[in-house]
């Protein structure tokens, strides 16, 4: 593995944390004090392209002016309520966040898991309540290759060995076909006790996997047929990531339960959503599931700003025209360690061509070394996700430096 200068600064700040921090991530070598738009800046001073984005949570841009100057007015004022009580802000956040997205209610979570946990509970009750399964035999069909989260309800359905090893046992009731199989998928279907399809419409984590042209679409449409309920996992290819608002509207596809988080917040806080109509979300009643940070005011306020910005600076029309710019480029570089570049809009991978396993590590220190930081997934891909402000000239900049960095790779 290929070792980088390490200024004596950030090594002091990287062994402090070391020393007290869990050793549950495998970062960079590289300390963050500072952010703008689509720069970070280190402790020692030097500026980097973000292409990692927070894993796509600061679409807006690092700490964008309107989210913050919204952020600081609302926390001066109101912070916290709990649900014991109602507040100001919650009405107009869901009369927003609904309208927008075409739903007729919408349950406020905080991070990306909770909202797939919400979901997944909510999928059962309608299961139990409208569809007539019979009690505790609801199943939910999920995707190889998933990823939605670390509680222990969500990895019980993960296929990665290292987020499942020795956190068993496991909650049962979940079904994991093929991704991108419609066969395997129309087959799992016949089980009548089938309540929902919980996917990714690009998977994210497992390197950035496009499914076929039509897959979402015909999947929604079996799932209609079957009476079974779609939820789309929206938090990693939502809110403009894709190149359009949801990453389902590139195939007209209108989940019945949508999930959001991440960027659901400019990266301030974690604001997570799951959406619903009424059939589905008033099976819930008082007291059945909630949040004591769900919904309140400093999130409902962050998320209006967050959501307002994504709409006004049509962050989604960019990421479409500076994705079809980076994967045009990336693919013009002629180098045996690109095996190839795939995505949609600023969602996008590199999978790496090298007989070393740490190639990929290897390129993004190299990356670092040169002004751009980005993070191997599932060890061979790397992920090109900056914010969705990033313009042709700078897109230019920051090719030129994945292409400069390259040439690091000619060993073997
Ligand atoms: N779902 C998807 C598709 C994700 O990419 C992630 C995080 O990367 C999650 C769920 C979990 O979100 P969080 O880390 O906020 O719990």
């Amino acid at each position: 593995m290929q070792q980088t200068p390490i200024g004596a600064i950030a090594n002091q700040y990287i062994l402090k944390e070391e020393q007290s921090s869990a050793h549950n991530y495998h970062p960079l070598p590289v300390v963050i004090k500072r952010a703008e738009s689509i720069f970070m800046w280190d402790v020692e001073g030097n500026r980097y392209f973000d292409f990692l984005s927070g894993y796509s949570s600061v679409n807006q841009g690092h700490c964008h002016p309107a989210i913050v100057s919204r952020c600081i007015q609302q926390v001066q004022e109101l912070t916290l309520t709990s649900r014991a009580f109602h507040h100001h802000l919650l009405g107009s956040y869901s009369a927003y966040i609904t309208s927008l997205f075409g739903y007729d209610k919408v349950l406020p979570m905080n991070t990306g898991v909770e909202a797939v946990e919400t979901a997944i509970k909510l999928c059962r009750k309608w299961a139990y309540e409208k569809k007539a399964i019979p009690s505790n035999k609801a199943k939910i069909i999920v995707c190889e290759g998933n990823f939605h989260g670390r509680t222990s309800g969500v990895i019980s359905f993960s296929t990665d060995e290292d987020a499942t090893r020795n956190f068993g046992p496991f909650l049962p009731g979940f079904i994991p076909i093929p991704y991108n199989d419609m066969e395997a998928l129309e087959k799992a279907l016949f089980d009548p006790n089938i309540a929902g399809f919980l996917i990714e419409p690009i998977q994210g984590e497992a390197g950035v996997v496009v499914p076929t042209d039509g897959y979402l679409h015909n999947a929604a449409k079996l799932c209609r047929d079957k009476q079974v309920l779609l939820l789309a996992d929206e938090i990693q290819t939502g809110l403009g990531r894709t190149g359009k608002r949801l990453a389902c509207d590139h195939e007209n596809v209108r989940p019945d339960i949508l999930i959001l988080g991440k960027a659901l917040s400019g990266g301030l806080l974690p604001v997570s959503a799951v959406l619903a109509d009424n059939e589905i979300m008033l099976t819930l009643k008082p007291g059945q599931h909630g949040s004591t940070y769900g919904g309140n005011p400093l999130a409902c306020a962050v998320a209006m700003a967050a959501l307002e910005v994504i709409e006004k600076e049509n962050l989604a029309a960019n990421a479409n025209e500076r994705g079809i710019q980076l994967r045009t480029e990336i693919n013009k570089i002629n180098s045996p360690h690109i095996k190839l570049a795939r995505g949609k809009g600023l969602l996008n991978a590199i999978v790496i061509e090298h007989p070393d396993s740490d190639a990929a590590w290897n390129l993004c220190i190299e990356m670092k070394n040169r002004g751009l930081l980005a993070k191997p997934t599932h060890g061979d891909k790397i992920r090109l996700a900056p914010p969705l402000v990033i313009s042709a000239v700078q897109m230019e900049e920051a090719i030129a430096i994945i292409h400069d960095s390259l040439p690091i790779l000619n060993y073997s």
